[in-house]
């Protein structure tokens, strides 16, 4: 079986490197590859890439995900999220390739406190959610084998990271705001990996669950709750981290106003990918606790 990735080297690419690798004959891009485009802007270059290697299966981790951005270059976020998975959903087609795709809660207006599930009707809030969801109906449009998976506050240890964020700042400063009208579940970039992996192997044998699903870790937060679950596993390991902040306040989401409006409720219910793919998603302190681990 042959694979192409696309956005190798993005939190969940890099993760998903390690997980795909198992499954076949792995080709890995990104934007600046140069014997095969990877380059999301370059449409008939991605196509090129696609009736070249002719594979089994696509696998798009690249995406514009500034959020704020995005709000000012609508144009290349629109390229990028939504007529680029186009052309692979197109290009997928003709070989009748499996093509997994991620996306987001932000396709959610993000009002209300129950989970979404994937029957909910999307409106999105700002520019990247409204090119992300483009993205997704291109791809049902143009490619019935399809695995679009929704996620929500992605983080890896690779990288910057919010968790790593608080732990700096935790050292700088004696008192943190943060956020607690927002409210979701910190998905690791490796969980995401794996059980993109696992679907994979089982919508090769079982073709008609292809669709559209809900991945995110288990449980729920806010961005303060988090905070404070990050710097009390910091301390508990006694790390050499010289933690000063002795507050950490809780402020609403107009406390930091951004460019981008965000959702108050990005909890995504996960029930039929566990059942569609008899998984069991664990709750999202486990991921952070390994991610600690990895960083302290
Ligand atoms: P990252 O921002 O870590 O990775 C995105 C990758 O896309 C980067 O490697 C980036 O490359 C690459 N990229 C940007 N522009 C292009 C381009 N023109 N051509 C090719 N590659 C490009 O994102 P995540 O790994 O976190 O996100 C993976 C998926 O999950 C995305 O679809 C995202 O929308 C979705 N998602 C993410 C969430 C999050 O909290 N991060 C939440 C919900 C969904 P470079 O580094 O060179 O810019």
């Amino acid at each position: 079986m042959k694979i192409l990735l696309l956005g190798k080297n993005g939190q969940v690419g890099w993760e998903l490197q390690r997980s795909l690798a198992p499954l076949g004959e792995l080709v890995a891009l990104d934007r600046h590859s140069v014997d095969l485009c990877g380059d999301l802007g370059n449409l008939p270059g991605l196509a090129a890439t696609v009736q070249q290697l002719r594979p089994d299966v696509i696998v798009n981790a690249a995406a514009h995900t500034a959020v704020d951005k995005a709000e000012s270059e609508p144009a290349l976020a629109r390229a990028l999220n939504a007529q680029a998975p186009g052309v692979l959903a197109q290009e997928a087609a003709k070989l009748g390739a499996l093509l997994v795709h991620y996306s987001t809660d932000y396709v959610f207006d993000g009002m209300g406190h129950r989970p979404w599930t994937e029957a909910d009707t999307p409106a999105p809030l700002n520019v990247y959610g409204k090119t992300k969801l483009e993205g997704e109906q291109r791809i049902q449009a143009a490619c019935p084998r399809h695995l679009i998976l929704r996620t929500s506050w992605v983080y890896a240890a690779r990288g910057n990271n919010f968790a790593k964020t608080m732990l700096r700042l935790a050292q700088e400063r004696e008192r943190l705001t943060v956020i607690d009208d927002q409210f979701g579940a910190p998905t690791g970039a490796d969980l995401l990996a794996d059980v993109s992996a696992h679907a994979i192997r089982q919508l090769l044998q079982s073709p008609a669950n292809a669709g559209l699903y809900h991945l995110a870790a288990g449980g729920e937060t806010s961005w303060h709750g988090y905070a404070k679950y990050v710097l009390a596993q910091a301390e508990y390991a006694q790390s050499a981290l010289k933690i000063i902040a002795k507050e950490l306040a809780p402020v609403p989401g107009s406390a930091f106003p951004t460019a981008a409006r965000r959702p108050h409720n990005s909890r995504l219910d996960t029930g039929k990918l566990q059942t569609v793919f008899d998984l069991r998603l664990p709750d999202w302190q486990r991921g952070v606790d390994r991610m600690l681990a990895e960083i302290l």
